[in-house]
């Protein structure tokens, strides 16, 4: 290894295969995300801290533990986005997004969390996120889950994985629940972990989605919300899962998977795989009615997603490999210069181009069959004082001399 300077640890240098295998996640989400009329956006890669803390909670891992915090040279607290969705209700308040509400948004790109770092994990990672601010229908979660299951349909990613889905209900379903869950984790207190008895107080709800083994049986024998469920919240779930029945997508009900804050209400949702271990949530989202108030804003009903580029891409059929159509091979001074010239012809006609500078013919030949590309054009100063290449079909090994003015043409017809 060389003693220059070392790639931080968590972060990614993306090349190669891999590379392409990103670029497939993206393309197909810029697909998907259009046919489903979500606006692109692009959003700061930091904010202010307290956009983090006041939205995502103090008592989250995210905020408790991995965040990038820094103050700047002007002495002011910020932080790199650990995810989208708080920056997004920030720019909704401060931007006036309220007027175009309900507000259908996509972006993706890098977010930071400083987490150990594994395979499927790392401390800059990117994801994919789509988000409907100011619906409070529950068609806005169907649409939203119809899309992400388009979206992993499209990349080929079908086996292995599940929609898990859950309802929160709304405020007051959620404070009976959560008063039925404090008191039958207080009677088994001694049961608990460490973790589990600190989030008793202030998040009891994450003791039922612990992955301490500890934790289980009291968090496996702890009550449904189904029986706390108000007639209206009811109705919402009931709305939901036909939404998803009409749209043909399959789900599964998790009664254990929860969103600890007290703003996430009615619909959670996680697309499960079981191929990549402990990393197996590759898309996960839900209703967030009350995080646009936790910044200080009116009221807003809202539900959104986000998904992690890296496992999608992981996960997703290789992609096509990165070919061109044609590969020039000039041999001679005055064959270069022309071939510099037909190169800029071709791609301006929007056939994908290269040539190799280097070697002997031979040796040319042999980059122009490695390029992947179907045809070549080989340049040599005789066919050149003629005013001609000769364009060779590389599957076939056929030859044909064309004359240059309509080399693009016979490129093209090919
Ligand atoms: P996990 O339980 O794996 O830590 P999370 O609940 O922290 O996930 P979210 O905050 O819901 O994840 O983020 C949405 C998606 O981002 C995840 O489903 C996953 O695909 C991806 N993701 C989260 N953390 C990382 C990471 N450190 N490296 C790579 N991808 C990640
Ligand atoms: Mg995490």
């Amino acid at each position: 290894m060389s003693k220059g300077p070392q790639r931080i640890r968590g972060t990614q240098d993306i090349w190669g295969e891999e590379a392409d295998r990103f670029q497939a996640v993206v393309a197909a989400f810029e697909r998907v995300r259009r046919l489903y009329g979500f606006q692109r956006i692009e959003m700061p890669a930091f904010e202010a801290t307290a956009v983090f803390s006041r939205s995502i909670g103090e008592t989250t891992d995210v905020v408790s533990k991995e965040m990038y915090t820094f103050e700047d040279r002007g002495g002011d607290s910020l932080t790199l986005r650990p995810e989208f969705t708080a920056g997004i209700c920030r720019a909704f308040l401060s931007e006036g997004w309220q007027q175009l509400a309900p507000l259908k948004v996509a972006t993706h790109g890098s977010v930071f969390r400083y987490e150990r770092p594994q395979k499927g994990r790392y401390r800059q990672f990117h994801q994919l996120d789509a988000e409907i601010l100011g619906a409070d229908s529950p068609a806005a979660d169907v649409e939203l889950l119809v899309f992400a299951d388009q979206l992993l349909n499209e990349l080929g990613i079908t086996d292995g994985v599940t929609l898990q889905l859950n309802t929160l209900g709304d405020a007051e379903t959620r404070d009976a629940w959560r008063s039925a869950l404090v008191a039958h984790f207080e009677s088994h207190r001694d049961d608990l972990s460490e973790d589990s008895l600190a989030r008793l107080d202030k998040n009891p709800l994450r003791i039922l989605d612990s992955k301490d083994p500890r934790d289980r049986p009291a968090a496996d024998s702890a009550p449904d919300i189904d029986a706390y469920l108000t007639d209206q919240a009811r109705a919402f779930f009931d709305k939901v899962t036909a939404g998803l029945d009409a749209a043909g997508v399959a789900w599964t009900r998790n009664a254990r998977l929860v969103r600890g804050l007290d703003y996430y209400r009615h619909t959670a949702f996680e697309f499960v795989t079981d191929r990549l271990g402990a990393q197996g949530t590759v898309l996960a989202g839900g209703r967030y009615d009350g995080l646009v108030e936790a910044l200080g804003g009116p009221h807003t009903p809202a539900v959104g997603w986000a998904a992690g580029i890296e496992r999608l891409a992981m996960l997703a059929g290789a992609p096509a490999p990165n070919t061109i159509d044609v590969a020039l091979v000039p041999m001679g001074d005055a064959a270069e210069m022309a071939a510099i010239g037909l190169l800029a012809q071709l791609r301006r006609a929007g056939i994908a181009a290269d040539m190799g500078y280097k070697g002997n013919m031979k040796k040319r030949m042999q980059r122009a069959n490695a390029s992947g590309a179907r045809q070549a054009i080989i340049l040599g100063d005789d066919e050149l004082a003629r005013g001609e290449a000769a364009l060779k079909d590389l599957e076939s090994g056929a030859q044909q001399s064309v004359p240059l003015s309509g080399l693009v043409e016979a490129v093209r017809r090919q």
